[in-house]
């Protein structure tokens, strides 16, 4: 009888380690990559909030235009992971965003998402989970998504109002100070396709401004935010408008720029 409970109780503690084992695994097609750093992790106890490795919904789904750099901008994003402690899970399914799911994150990205993309309920989901505290990072054409939704366009913080061909401009730093930019010059050269914008959020902390001296095509004048941040309903938000080309997702500084935009989500600064 004795060792038929030592049996059991062996056959029980493999369970319950198996199953312990895959607790921090969100999508059974999640990148094996990104998975293999999460499991590195399953010896800490209890993680929580704070805890070393976290956790970031990327979320790609477009309902208009769907980006090339896409792929590439996902790929980076688990590379930048695997070297600062956090992991990347990515959706385009919109019924992830539900409280349950939502909260287990650090984090979520809209990577270049276009249109209308969540539900009525869906948005609610998620701006509960930016007023108990959750962060937002828009890439690109997050701020070509959800126009109806004015919650959205506040925390995005703009929204796209058109854009001239890809060429190089000029981009200055306007804070030096923030994870995001503390890397870069004072001015920034680079090529991307640069959005116009509208509806701007007065309440945004811009991080760079583009001079629409060095390019054709700029409509917002001497005021031209192409990357901030700010507080918004609880939560944090950081948005940057470029990463158009997968090349984009080459560049040091574009991907430091990036980390950066990560760091301050996840109040890493
Ligand atoms: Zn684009």
């Amino acid at each position: 009888m004795k060792t038929l409970k030592n049996v059991t109780c062996a056959l029980l503690c493999t369970l319950i380690l198996y199953a312990c084992s895959d607790t921090n695994e969100v999508e059974p097609d999640a990148d094996p990559i990104a998975d293999e750093a999460v499991d590195e992790n399953t010896d800490d106890e209890a993680p929580e909030e704070g805890a070393k490795t976290a956790s970031l919904l990327v979320f790609t789904k477009t309902k208009g235009f769907r980006h090339g750099s896409i792929e590439k901008g996902v790929a980076t994003l688990v590379e930048l992971g695997e070297n600062n402690d956090f992991t990347i899970s990515e959706t385009d399914d919109a019924t992830d965003f539900n409280t349950e799911n939502l909260e287990q994150y650090q984090g979520v990205v809209f990577l270049s998402t276009t249109g209308d993309v969540l539900t009525n309920g869906q948005q609610l989901a998620f701006e509960r989970y930016i007023q108990n505290g959750g962060s937002f990072m828009g890439i690109h054409s997050a701020t070509d998504t959800e126009y109806d939704w004015p919650w959205y366009g506040q925390l995005v913080g703009a929204y796209f109002n058109g854009h001239p061909s890809i060429q190089d401009a000029s981009i200055t730093v306007s804070n030096d100070k923030h994870p995001a930019t503390a890397h870069l010059q004072n001015t920034w050269e680079r090529k991307d396709e640069w959005y116009n914008f509208k509806d701007i959020n007065p309440a945004i902390l811009v991080l760079l401004n583009l001079d629409e001296d060095s390019y054709d095509g700029g409509t917002n004048g001497p005021n031209h935010p192409i990357a901030w941040y700010h507080d918004f309903d609880g939560g944090r938000s950081f948005y940057t408008a470029g990463g158009h080309t997968e090349a984009s997702f080459e560049e040091p500084d574009f991907k430091q720029h990036l980390l950066g935009g990560i760091n301050y989500c996840l109040g890493r600064e």
